[in-house]
């Protein structure tokens, strides 16, 4: 599998949540790198002992440099990184997301669940 680096500029501008760091993600990225950028400020990267978890439209699980979403699978073909790997990647060099002592596994059977 295709492994995504974060380059340079990136990396060095990832330290704050400020403009700098968008600026980076957008000139990287484009439109997916702006999306990446208002995960992390918004704080919707969530880790689980099993995946990472981006939260968006609905909930995206990102595992190290795949994505359950759309757009990745789809318009990206697995080839390129979507926001949410983006979001991931900065985020984990950030440490900037909620970390669950669980596994996302028994979350998801457990909201199942509930809704029977
Ligand atoms: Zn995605």
């Amino acid at each position: 599998m295709k492994s995504f680096k974060l380059p340079e500029s990136v990396v060095k501008a990832a330290k704050k949540i400020d403009y700098k760091l968008y600026k980076a993600l957008l000139l990287e990225y484009g439109k997916r790198g702006e999306k990446a950028f208002f995960y992390l400020r918004d704080r919707n990267i969530k880790k689980y002992r099993d995946f990472f978890v981006v939260i968006g439209k609905h909930e995206y699980i990102v595992d190290n440099n795949f994505c359950t979403c759309r757009d990745f699978q789809f318009n990206l073909k697995a080839k390129k990184p979507c926001a949410h790997i983006i979001a991931v990647k900065t985020a984990k060099l950030m440490h900037c997301y909620d970390e669950y002592d669980t596994y996302y596994i028994d979350y998801m059977v457990g909201e199942w669940r509930k809704r029977k």
